[in-house]
């Protein structure tokens, strides 16, 4: 849709001016696309850590599950939350550190936790016990991401001691890829030989837990022996690359996110006018600049380097001056004298499609230095999320 907005997507009249669109056909289609890739029985657990990666973790986990995913992960409790008030009942996996005040609320939310020390799991135990319940629980290694988790070698003693524990069910064990994401191969094929060999160590000894699961997005698209028995898929289902150029997403996945505004005031600018705080773009010729009501706390960011332009009637629109807290001034000279002019309440793209023009997540990602991950899970929550198609 270009030009003018007429209908607000917001029924009830609040939402606001600025809004993500989310493509529930896309999210779908990419579930199907890994689907198709590991095979129908191996679990798939889709990632909806940092609240969906931006996406809205509440309105993407249900129609994650329904397209095919078996269960969700999430960074942190609090995360999890959410997602049970929204009716979600799928297993939850919290990826990252439960500390022991928090084994209560992991159990009454039914969440599975990971875990590589024995503090943590006592508290579990402890908490489940309370309660006259059992939480489940993955194990997580570390074999070379030197993150969280215990090294392969002391992890056989590890859940020998787990077995003391008679209200934890341990489920699963796990490890994270350090660089699957990269066209050399050889460090992640180094870390899966560890992860596999300990396995076959803990099968041996009748310790093996029934989930063994390593593959991210990256190494499920480009690393099939590391599927196991789960895969972990984020940055994929949302149809994003784990890496725009060593691993970019095969045909088929297509990005679910389009964050679009409307034009809040127009203007004319004559030689000498300077724009924004500090004045620190000044015309040089008679210009036309149009506002647009999105800021550095909407997750647009002001420095050290910025958007550099938005779409509008399908063109680039570069920013003028400093981004600031709530709006950010652009110019649209050379799209009035070339598509006419612009008006309050058109549409602006500062992520997607506008006609022939698109700005990826992953362009985004380039100007502003960093990754496309960074760039949509730093949207903020004061953005509103909607459901389209
Ligand atoms: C974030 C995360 C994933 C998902 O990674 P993607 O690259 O987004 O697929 C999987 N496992 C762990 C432990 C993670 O932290």
């Amino acid at each position: 849709m270009q030009g003018n907005v007429q209908v607000s997507r917001f029924g009830d009249g609040v939402g606001r001016p600025t809004w993500i669109e989310i493509q529930r056909e896309a999210l779908v289609e990419n579930v199907r696309q890994i689907r198709r890739r590991i095979g129908p029985e191996r679990l798939l657990m889709a990632v909806v850590k940092a609240n969906g990666y931006g996406h809205d973790a509440s309105l993407v986990a249900p129609i994650f599950l329904e397209a095919g995913a078996d269960r969700l992960a999430v960074a942190t409790l609090a995360e999890a939350v959410p997602l049970r008030q929204a009716g979600v009942t799928a297993p939850i996996l919290i990826l990252g550190y439960t500390p022991a005040w928090q084994a209560e609320a992991a159990v009454r939310l039914e969440l599975t936790a990971t875990v590589y020390d024995l503090e943590t799991a006592r508290a579990l135990d402890q908490a489940a016990a309370a309660l006259g319940r059992r939480i489940p629980v993955h194990v997580k290694v570390n074999t070379g991401m030197n993150r969280l988790g215990l090294l392969p070698e002391a992890v056989p003693p590890f859940l020998a001691a787990l077995q003391m524990y008679r209200h934890l069910d341990v489920e699963g064990i796990f490890t994270h890829f350090a660089t699957a994401d990269a066209e050399d191969k050889t460090f992640a094929h180094e870390q899966l030989g560890r992860f596999q060999r300990l396995l076959a160590e803990l099968e041996a000894a009748g310790l093996r837990p029934p989930l063994a699961h390593a593959a991210n997005s990256a190494a499920t698209l480009t690393l099939p022996q590391a599927h196991l028995d789960m895969v972990r898929c984020g940055i994929a289902l949302y149809g994003l690359d784990p890496d725009v150029d060593e691993c970019p997403l095969p045909p088929g996945f297509r990005p679910a996110l389009s964050w679009k505004a409307q034009v809040a005031h127009v203007m004319a600018l004559q030689p000498g006018d300077g724009v924004s705080y500090g004045h620190e773009f000044v015309a040089s010729r008679p210009m036309v600049a149009a506002v647009i009501p999105v800021g550095y706390a909407d997750g647009f960011p002001r420095a050290p380097l910025h958007w550099r332009n938005v779409l509008i009637h399908g063109a680039p629109a570069p920013i003028l001056g400093r981004v600031c807290m709530d709006q950010t001034i652009v110019d649209v000279t050379d799209i009035v004298a070339s598509a006419g002019p612009v008006r309050q309440g058109d549409e602006v793209v500062l992520i997607g499609r506008q006609g022939r023009q698109e700005l990826s997540a992953e362009e985004v990602g380039r100007r502003l230095g960093t990754i496309n991950y960074d760039v949509v899970s730093r949207i903020l929550a004061r953005v509103p999320r909607v459901l389209v198609g």
